[in-house]
């Protein structure tokens, strides 16, 4: 299969042996076939508006969308719903299209814009002056934020209801010709004012605005409300199943009125709830402010929910979709932890991810009983977990660094790792013994450890077998490369960012600790030509990939994709244990 082909991840995973749960919607899809409806098609769409970027929440709606129409042979398009041009930019719809086709999706070629049907949207709008069910309307914001009613009382009629359609014809084109200041007149549909949902009380399609549209520039200065859009976009295309988040229910009695009224083909909207992440934040408006007071480096900082920003971390498609198969698709809002997410990554890295070593945090070790000047080649495994991935060679010399943290001068009762006159082996290598501390004089830091290795205990060899309680990682002085490693944690310290004390922002949940830049890390020579945006696993330390941005030859930066560590499984033995209890 094409790394990058989306198409069967359903059956990749049940090909693994995991039992995947249907969902409602599947149901709906799979039952619609089986009755004929549709003349027995499948097609969906992906709506985003271009006025950001798109997040691990939008990922859902893509494999959802996309997902279904492969799995039941049909089609998903990909549509801009660009109908508010003043928060748009043609800076989004590039990064969209990015993002989606990165994920492995493809709309084969049908990009579509609701702009493209502000003509037919135009017409359609006629269509319903002239059937006496849309007025046009010049109460203001305010008043008409009066008239509405509110939830217990119903909305008044606006005084403008019972013009003409002859009137209303005549200033609906005037509206359109740019007669009318912006604000000062709306087209509204006829409905209800009384109505109990709230979105029948005449709500408004049209909206006087001058803003230049990304797409048809100052050609238009009325522009349709998303109710008024969206479902005849949906129409227009032919969607059968329109696909979106639980916050348009309430909208569904307008979508399917306006299809009604107009008699047109009609999809069957279907909602379901949204994902929610701990530790972070899915709201385009949040991520924006996120950028704009930099607080991140951008929309593809690292530590951002955006998929721009889990792939420069060291994302792969494949784990976020295998992440949004198993969160499912449910019908009432939950929040999926975080930790869930980075196991799916952790599970994708560990198949593919070629181990090396390196060392964040150096301290020099010298093998006293080491020959100056020699160099030996041994042999390590790339990846346990696929030996097509083969083995390489890794110097060994008298001067090596390991972790810092893998020392301690006066060990706590269960550390197992290097200590004056304790034993530790280096993995791939030898076992070896502190035999004394260099320190600095001045602040009596330890500076250097001095060490005999056992030539005895070379890994491979018979000798080899010595048991010693700990493993750890090295690398050669003088054949380590510098590089910069970037640590990430939350973005938010509190799981739900939104949990503060009344009055105060959410940002005081922002996690000024969630950015760690190592400069001085040691990796071994091998990484000497890595390219951007490849993933390795430096061993003990996690996965780590190459910035695709600041990387280079010579200067090489690693982000930390994931730990090493899979809270995860924990929670899930946990919770198993807890209910077992
Ligand atoms: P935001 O509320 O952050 O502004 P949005 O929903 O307005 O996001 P759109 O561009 O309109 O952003 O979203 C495109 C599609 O993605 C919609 O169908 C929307 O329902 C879906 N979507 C957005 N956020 C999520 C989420 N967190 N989980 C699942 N689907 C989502
Ligand atoms: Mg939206």
């Amino acid at each position: 299969m094409d790394r990058n082909d989306a198409k069967s991840t359903v059956k990749e995973i049940e090909a693994a042996g995991e039992a995947l749960p249907s969902h409602f919607i599947r149901n709906i899809i799979a039952e619609d076939l089986a009755a004929g409806k549709n003349q027995e098609r499948v097609h969906t769409r992906f709506p985003p508006e271009p006025n950001g970027y798109l997040h691990i929440g939008h990922a859902k709606s893509i494999c959802l969308n996309f997902g279904l129409a492969a799995e039941f042979d049909g089609k998903c398009n990909l549509r801009f719903d660009d109908t508010n041009p003043s928060k748009e930019d043609v800076e989004y719809v590039e990064s969209i299209k990015e993002d989606v086709r990165w994920l492995g999706f493809d709309w084969a070629g049908r990009e579509y814009y609701a702009s493209d049907y502000f003509e037919q949207l135009y017409q359609f709008a006629i269509q319903l002056i002239e059937a006496g069910k849309a007025f046009v309307c010049d109460l203001n914001a305010d008043e008409m934020r009066e008239y509405r009613g509110t939830l217990t009382e119903p909305g008044k009629n606006s005084p403008y209801r019972g013009r003409s359609v002859d009137e209303n014809l005549d200033l609906f084109q005037r509206m359109r010709a740019g007669e009318f200041a912006d604000g000062s007149r709306t087209l509204r549909a006829k409905i209800d004012m009384a109505s109990p949902n709230i979105n029948l009380r005449d709500p408004v399609m049209y909206r006087v605005l001058r803003a230049t549209h990304h797409r048809t520039g100052d050609k238009w200065c009325i522009y349709p409300t998303y109710d008024f859009a969206h479902g005849q976009s949906d129409s227009i295309e032919g969607i059968t199943h329109s696909i979106c988040t639980l916050e348009f229910e309430d909208h569904r009695p307008l979508y399917d009125w306006y299809l009604d009224q107009l008699g047109i083909h009609h999809p069957q909207q279907i909602e379901f709830a949204r994902l929610n992440l701990t530790h972070t934040v899915l709201s385009k408006r949040k991520l924006l402010q996120l950028v704009q007071q930099k607080h991140v480096i951008g929309w593809d900082d690292p530590r951002m929910p955006t998929l721009a920003g889990i792939r420069r971390r060291g994302y792969t498609p494949e784990a976020i979709r295998i992440f949004c198969e198993r969160i499912g698709v449910a019908k009432r809002n939950s929040t999926v932890d975080i930790a869930m997410l980075e196991h799916c990554l952790r599970e994708d890295l560990n198949k593919r991810a070629r181990r090396v070593m390196a060392v964040l945090r150096p301290i020099k070790v010298v093998l006293e009983n080491y020959p100056e000047g020699r160099v030996e080649e041994l042999e390590a495994v790339n990846n346990p977990e696929d030996a097509s991935m083969g083995t390489r060679k890794v110097p060994f010399s008298r001067e090596l660094y390991i972790e810092r943290d893998d020392f301690r001068e006066e060990p706590p009762k269960g550390f197992f790792r290097l200590s004056p006159g304790k034993e530790v082996r280096l993995r791939y290598a030898y076992i070896i013994k502190c035999i004394g501390v260099v320190k600095d004089p001045g602040t009596g830091a330890v500076t250097e450890l001095r060490c005999t290795y056992d030539p005895e205990t070379r890994s491979g060899s018979p000798q080899a077998q010595r048991k010693v309680k700990a493993t750890i990682h090295w690398v050669s002085a003088e054949h380590a490369l510098s590089a910069e490693a970037r640590l990430y944690d939350h973005l938010f310290t509190k799981e739900d960012p939104d949990d503060v004390p009344e009055g105060v922002d959410w940002l005081a949940n922002f996690n000024a600790k969630s950015l760690e830049v190592i400069k001085e890390a040691r990796v071994e020579p091998f990484l000497v030509n890595a390219k951007k945006s490849e993933l390795y696993q430096f061993e003990r330390l996690g996965y780590f990939c190459v910035d695709p941005i600041d990387s280079a030859a010579g200067r090489l930066v690693f982000n930390r994709a994931v730990t090493l560590r899979d809270s995860w499984v924990r929670t899930e033995k946990s919770a198993k244990a807890g209910k077992r209890a």
